[in-house]
């Protein structure tokens, strides 16, 4: 019991290694830049005023989004979710699965939920005892439901969810450009460094990696941003891309896709002011969403006899992507 109890929170020590990691990346580009670049090698005092202000503009707001997205913790679902002890004592006394259902199908008739799993069932988690919100799952490294998760980061030890993803957006926003502004304002010092007008062998070893770390990374985050916007405006999370959400007449790819204005003002709010900062200002409560049909009543094409969006192509078979995300459905 003891030892369990250690190896659990050694495995949570484990976790932070990854964020560690990124912390002293971003420390040591910050000395490299800063001191060896725009102190040692800058000989121009306008251009280091300028890059010193514009760096830390950035820095600012990448430290600040990425702190808010690291420390924000996930939202779970109400209490109204949660099965009440009188509920939860005849859940547990039906032998069948066919009774089990039944008698959560009676209790989420008081509650927003249109999801259901692969066999139509009511989505129920045994974990948390709750019949999980539209888009929420269970994450097994948090150990409790998440509102509308999109998954478990393991570079920032926290799951990505409803309470957090426009911060999350906006960390992937501003590190894109952080290591953008280093590549753009650093590479002709690196390619005199590389042609070997330069000795310093400190500095120069330093603004070598430098460029070629922010490089890197500006690749990365390029192609992560970019599939986060898709994902945004075609309003799925990670989890909806790799499985698609059922519904009572089967699964519907494009459920919450209500059109690219309105996924975009989903996450960051009405307020254009508020859109640069990792505030909090996305709408709703994370526990229902518009759905598409509701959406389009006038436009009886894209719905079939039971008023619900008929079923649209790409489908992904949900048993195809058990193992990928700590994710239990
Ligand atoms: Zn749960
Ligand atoms: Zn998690």
């Amino acid at each position: 019991m003891l030892l369990s109890a250690c190896l659990r929170r050694c495995a949570r020590l484990l976790y932070w290694i990854p964020v560690t990691i990124i912390i002293m990346v971003v420390m040591w580009s910050y000395y490299a830049y800063v001191v060896h670049f725009c102190w040692i090698l800058l000989t121009c005092a306008t251009q280091r005023v300028v890059f010193l202000c514009l760096f830390h503009v950035c820095f600012g707001m990448f430290l600040w989004s990425f702190w808010k997205t690291l420390s924000t913790p996930p939202s779970s679902p109400s209490v109204e979710f949660q099965l009440s002890s009188s509920d939860s004592m005849l859940y547990e006394q039906e032998m069948g699965g066919l009774e089990k259902s039944q008698i959560l199908l009676e209790i989420s008739q008081k509650l927003p939920v249109h999801t259901r799993t692969a066999t139509g069932a009511i989505r129920f988690c045994h974990h948390c005892q709750l019949i999980k919100p539209d888009r929420c799952h269970h994450c097994s490294v948090c150990q409790m439901c998440v509102l509308k998760m999109d998954h478990h980061c393991p570079w920032l030890n926290n799951c990505i969810g409803f309470s957090n993803y426009k911060f999350f957006m906006l960390f992937l926003l501003y590190s894109l450009l952080y290591c953008l502004l280093i590549v753009s304002t650093v590479t002709p010092t690196f390619i005199e460094l590389w042609l070997g007008k330069l000795f310093d062998s400190c500095v120069k070893l330093h603004v070598l990696f430098l460029t070629l770390v922010s490089a890197m990374f500006a690749v990365t985050l390029c192609f992560l941003l970019f599939f986060h916007i898709w994902l945004l405006t075609s309003n799925k999370t990670t989890l909806e891309w790799l499985s698609v959400p059922f519904f009572v007449d089967g699964p519907a790819s494009e459920a919450f896709d209500v059109g690219v204005r309105a996924n975009f003002l989903q996450v960051f709010g009405k307020k254009k002011s508020l859109w640069p900062f990792p505030v909090f200002s996305s709408e709703g409560d994370g526990h229902s969403f518009p759905l598409r049909w509701q959406m389009s009543s006038h436009s009886p094409s894209l719905m079939n006899g039971n008023g619900h969006c008929a079923v649209e192509g790409s489908v992904v078979s949900p048993e195809g992507v058990s193992a990928t995300i700590a994710v239990d459905d």
